[in-house]
């Protein structure tokens, strides 16, 4: 048995049940034994989109590029990212944004990054760019402008779920049966707030899962940009419109894995309720765009022709680029699965990849 999931099984005889928030807290990043905290998992469990394709990285630089200049270049700004991963995704950008001299010059570069692990990757992938991490959203300072990119970050947030029976809603927790951790619905009903009125009057056995750090993140963002200007873009995947739905799911080796069995050796995530996210950031005063598919956003972004001058560039690769560019776009692969959204202040210029 690992040492972190002694230690839950303990919390769990000395304190009872856990959340699946508490859970999915513990396991991915406990200070000691967490998924994130103790490795580099991308690769080896899974492969984000920046691993696939350098064009991705490239075209949200950008995109960023394009917002910046239709703000009329402001001389500073905080160019953030949440949860940077190999820090690939930022070092795509960046390169890619030189086309535009003062740019680079003009942000501030914060990654907010829980791992000490990946903060390690990063800065070696980033080699002598300036950039500051930063524990959490809050830190980053709101003195200026905000451009903000998250990939793949908020399914890593932890959830609520709650479960329908004849009497109400339940909380679904984690419990334990000797040494095994099994999951185990509150005896009596919770308060139903958490469920949206739509939803409420779900069939027994129905399942909501809520995350109120994701939707916590997402409303400090939208109120830093409606007050200082700026854009975020959220990338991930998940549905646009809040549903009903288990989707919990623990990845390990390319590979769904039992989320209970090993805490802190899989990667443990859920679709991302865009739907909600969404009403968070409109609630703070922010402007919402999309959520468009992926594929919506990369073709608008010009991927194609991105992938044909890297093709002309490097024809021994071509099969490799097309091959890519399927995975990012096809909706087999992560063309319709993963969805973005974007936050802006009101009354200002329409952002490119979205339609108008
Ligand atoms: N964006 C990257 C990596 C995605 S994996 C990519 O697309 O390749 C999720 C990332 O979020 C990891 O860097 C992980 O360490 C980080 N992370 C997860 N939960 C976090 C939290 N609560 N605070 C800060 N970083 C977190």
């Amino acid at each position: 048995m690992t040492a972190l999931k002694a230690k839950i099984l303990q919390l769990i005889r000395q304190t009872g049940p856990l959340s699946l928030a508490q859970y999915m807290q513990m396991a991915l990043l406990d200070s000691r034994e967490g998924y994130y905290i103790t490795r580099d998992p991308l690769g080896r469990d899974f492969v984000t989109a920046p691993e696939v394709s350098q064009i991705f990285g490239e075209l949200i630089g950008l995109f960023f590029v394009q917002v910046w200049e239709d703000r009329g270049c402001p001389e500073r700004f905080h160019l953030v990212e949440l949860g940077p991963g190999r820090g690939t995704l930022m070092a795509d950008m960046l390169r890619a944004s030189r086309v535009r001299s003062g740019f680079v010059a003009a942000a501030g570069i914060s990654l907010v990054e829980a791992s000490p692990a990946l903060r390690d990757v990063q800065a070696a992938t980033l080699g002598d760019v300036r950039v500051t991490w930063r524990d959490d959203f809050d830190d980053v300072p709101d003195d200026a402008p905000l451009f903000l990119i998250a990939n793949e970050f908020f399914d890593a947030l932890p959830v609520r779920q709650f479960i329908r029976s004849t009497r109400g809603w339940h909380e679904r927790m984690v419990g334990a049966e000797d040494e095994t951790l099994v999951f185990a619905a509150t005896p009596d009903p919770v308060p139903s707030e958490f469920i949206p009125a739509a939803l409420r009057d779900a069939p027994v056995g129905a399942m909501f899962e809520t995350s109120l750090p994701a939707q916590g993140v997402v409303r400090r963002i939208a109120r830093r940009i409606a007050e200082r200007d700026g854009v975020a873009l959220i990338i991930d995947y998940g549905h646009a419109q809040s549903a009903l739905g288990d989707t919990f799911q623990a990845v390990k080796s390319h590979r769904y894995a039992n989320p209970l069995a090993e805490p802190g050796e899989a990667d443990l995530t859920v679709h991302v309720d865009f739907g909600a996210l969404a009403e968070a950031a409109r609630g703070e005063g922010a402007r919402i765009y999309g959520p468009v598919t992926q594929a919506e956003f990369l073709v608008a972004l010009g991927i194609r022709a991105r992938g044909t001058r890297l093709k002309n560039e490097r024809p021994e690769h071509a099969g490799d680029i097309d091959a890519a560019i399927d995975r990012l776009t096809k909706p087999v692969q992560m063309g319709t699965m993963f969805k973005v959204l974007a936050l802006s202040a009101p009354d200002t210029p329409t952002l490119p990849g979205f339609p108008c």
